[in-house]
């Protein structure tokens, strides 16, 4: 994801993962026809993703994962469609057009992130609307968890792709590029292929996580306040726990900092074709 600031955490996903359950739903859902996944692979020709002079090119890691995606979803049962299937460049539109023109479909776009600070480290996964919070918990879970990256939480954010879609979207940071250490993961085809997994794992959970939402204490886009682009001012690179424990202290008082009206909102998430 290309970034010229910095972030600061606001939040873990602490709250939200103890009672995910690693149980799998057909890909139906109960329903006649497959749940379809729109599969979105960030960036592509010209956009490579990620910040200048970054050695490994974002576009072809997300590529790559969305591919072994696909293949996974498709095995499961999953009717899958991909906004991109090779280096091409496909403008933000067009993504979240190819998505709403899907039935019974969820999207889910997959991204790597980049800082210029190289410690900065993490996995995080951005919802918008209030129906892919599920999405969002359940793939977040699996993709930590299947992770040697700390958790950098799931966060509440209006990228172009996710308020412009009208299906529950998700868009997965799947580790810092500009980190040696992630981009080493990034670089391995088992490791890209065990997130591709993970992620599918969440896709087949989600409705485990929105069935709990009654009856179990978890996270709300209440509690996970809209996060727009310019409040991100500081990395951290905490430890999974201390960042967990940290995070649940500060989300009250950081509240109201990041509670903006519909239209601060709008001014300040002012869409680019290379955001994410
Ligand atoms: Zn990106």
């Amino acid at each position: 994801m290309r970034k010229n600031f910095f972030r600061i955490s606001l939040l873990g996903v602490g709250l939200l993962t103890p009672f995910l359950g690693h149980g799998s739903y057909a890909a139906s859902g109960g329903s006649s026809s497959p749940t379809t996944v729109v599969i979105d692979a960030g960036h592509g020709g010209y956009d490579r993703g990620g910040i200048p002079g970054q050695r490994v090119s974002e576009k072809d890691m997300t590529l790559d994962v969305a591919r072994r995606l696909k293949s996974v979803l498709a095995a499961s049962g999953y009717r899958v469609v991909m906004t991109r299937d090779s280096d091409v460049f496909v403008p933000l539109g067009t993504r979240t057009a190819i998505a709403n023109s899907n039935r019974n479909a969820i999207f889910v776009s997959v991204h790597f992130n980049s800082a210029t600070r190289g410690g900065a480290s993490g996995i995080e996964t951005y919802f918008y609307s209030r129906d892919s919070l599920a999405l969002a918990s359940a793939i977040h879970h699996y993709v930590v968890g299947g992770a040697p990256s700390a958790s950098r939480g799931v966060r509440r954010r209006g990228y172009y792709v996710l308020r412009k879609t009208s299906i529950p979207a998700v868009l997965v940071e799947c580790g810092f590029l500009t980190n040696p250490t992630e981009a080493g993961y990034a670089q391995n085809a088992s490791y890209r292929q065990k997130l591709a997994e993970e992620i599918a794992a969440g896709v087949r959970s989600r409705g485990s996580v929105s069935s709990s939402f009654s009856t179990t204490r978890v996270a709300t886009d209440e509690t996970i306040p809209l996060q727009p682009y310019m409040d991100q001012t500081r990395v951290t690179t905490r430890s999974k726990k201390s960042r967990s424990k940290r995070s649940a202290r500060k989300s009250s008082r950081h509240k109201k900092k990041t509670s903006l009206k519909p239209a601060e909102i709008e001014a300040r998430v002012a869409s680019s074709d290379r955001e994410g």
